[in-house]
């Protein structure tokens, strides 16, 4: 069992008190890495969301106005900085990213804060200089209402953060409703926010039986926002219990991003930047690339120096030092990278680094039996082709996945041949070249010689299938404010 100060009372909270279960119904929280159980937490249903939604509807009472709310957003992101290491050890413990990325999260989650409350004197009343219908305009940013966030387990504190602080900053009630794979981390960020002098109300947690609470928070009328990151599938379906009650949606969802190596490209550089970016917790993000597509002319250069690098990551424990490639999130989540590997060499693609062979040494690392290890080994697979499972799903695990194109026009194609819509990176010497490509391509965010992802400062979102809204920046305050245009006659 895990104990820590962030952790005082293993529950949701709503209405600012802590609730024990109403049943004796519970579920286990897991370390990925050894198997043990870490916590055992309520699990909440629909009653315990209606009195979260009640509980925030009853906020919408208080209104802080902007000083009051910078406060807040300023005063969490120190919180956050200064309990730092500790959250890390949470995050690592239930996730199982190493401590270094999970120290990173809590400053990215940070950010998010500070950023928001930086933009804050942007959501001011408006007023034209012009005077359409001789009439004087302004424009208010009203808050949108209660909000609804619910979020993965990849981040579980930066996710919370990105939607945390625009609801804070524009003044929302928030209930959050975070993965049941990683609750602790939400539990032990509400310990902080508890610390502020947030109204009953304010923030409300809870977690357990994800379909039910879901089906409240989409219901209620009065939650007029849903912020979620997670599948394509689950926002579908919360889009369609939405839909009765019209609120705004903040969905991101699945990727499935291209990786493109033109001829021209800095090899190294390219090299270097995938490693940042495909292995960033063990690949299970979905800014990660799942579709490496290298111009044949460099194709075998490209693939040896990926190849050494990935060869030297070290597996292990996340708490352990040195090491870079965690355990995968559960044994579902190893099982799909297994099988997506066994279809891809079924079908033809050869193993250059890792695969099965590999897999029974890589499992003693969390001092489990190899049947129930979540640990998969860093694999590099060439010869991959359209229609295999890693090609069309996000793999979400260490696999780089090999393809061969001849030209711009078939790196486009290739690159454009997906449903999703988030994150594309593009390699090559010509600039110019970069951004023609780039704007043919049907991604929210794409990277010109560089694999960075988001940042706090900025927008940041899909197209098509990745999803609608952005978070990030000045427009990850604005999913929840709404605009009200008042003309103003004669006063
Ligand atoms: P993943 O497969 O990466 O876990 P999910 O989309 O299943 O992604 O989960 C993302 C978040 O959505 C988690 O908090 C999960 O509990 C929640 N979730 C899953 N199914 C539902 C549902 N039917 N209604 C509401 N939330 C759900």
């Amino acid at each position: 069992m895990i104990a820590s100060p962030l952790l005082p009372h293993l529950t949701g909270s709503w209405g600012g008190t802590s609730r024990p279960a109403s049943d004796a119904r519970t579920f286990d929280v897991v370390d990925p890495a050894t198997g043990a159980v870490l916590a055992r937490l309520p699990e909440y249903g629909a009653a315990a969301a209606t009195q979260a939604v009640d509980a925030a509807v009853a906020a919408l009472d208080a209104e802080p106005d902007a000083p009051t709310r910078r406060r807040w957003l300023l005063g969490h992101a120190e919180q956050l900085v200064a309990e730092r290491d500790e959250l890390a050890r949470i995050i690592t413990a239930e996730n199982g990213k190493p401590l270094a990325e999970a120290r990173g999260e809590v400053e990215y989650a940070a950010g998010f804060y500070r950023e928001a409350a930086r933009q804050l004197d942007r959501l001011e009343v408006f007023e034209p200089p012009e005077r359409p219908r001789s009439l004087r305009w302004q424009i208010h940013h009203r808050r949108a209402g209660v909000a609804a966030l619910i979020t993965p387990w990849n981040f579980p504190v930066a996710m919370l953060a990105k939607k945390l602080a625009g609801a804070l900053a524009a003044g929302c009630p928030a209930v959050v409703k975070p993965s049941e794979l990683t609750p602790l981390s939400a539990i032990a960020v509400f310990t902080l926010l508890e610390r502020l002098d947030l109204p009953p109300g304010m923030v409300n947690l809870v977690f357990g039986r994800a379909a039910e609470i879901g089906a409240v928070l989409c219901a209620r009328p009065e939650v007029r926002v849903l912020s979620f990151t997670g599948s394509t599938g689950v926002g579908r379906l919360l889009a369609a219990q939405c839909a009765p009650t019209l609120k705004r949606l903040s969905l991101e969802l699945g990727g499935n991003a291209p990786f493109v190596v033109f001829e021209d490209a800095d090899l190294d550089r390219a090299a270097d930047a995938l490693m940042a970016n495909k292995f960033r917790c063990a690949g299970q993000t979905c800014v990660c690339s799942n579709r490496v597509l290298v111009h044949q002319d460099v194709h075998d250069a490209f693939v040896a120096r990926v190849a050494e690098r990935v060869g030297a990551l070290q597996v292990g424990p996340g708490d352990r030092p040195g090491v870079q490639i965690g355990p995968l999130i559960d044994r579902r989540g190893w099982a799909k990278v297994r099988d997506h590997v066994a279809d891809a060499v079924a079908g033809g693609a050869r193993v250059v680094v890792g695969g099965g062979p590999a897999l029974a040494a890589v499992a003693v690392h969390g001092g489990q039996a190899e049947g129930a290890s979540c640990f998969y080994p860093p694999t590099v697979l060439v010869d991959v082709r359209a229609g295999m499972r890693c090609q069309v799903e996000e793999t979400f695990g260490p696999i780089v996945a090999v393809r061969r194109f001849a030209d711009e026009a078939e790196a486009i194609r290739l690159a454009n041949d997906t449903e999703y819509g988030l994150a594309a990176y593009l390699f090559s010497g010509d600039p110019a070249r970069l951004q023609g490509v780039a704007a043919r391509l049907h991604f929210g965010h794409v990277g010109l010689n560089t694999a960075a992802g988001p940042t706090p400062e900025l927008p940041f979102g899909g197209m098509e299938q990745s999803g609608l809204g952005r978070e990030g920046g000045l427009e990850g305050l604005l999913e929840f404010i709404e605009l009200q245009t008042c003309p103003i006659g004669d006063e």
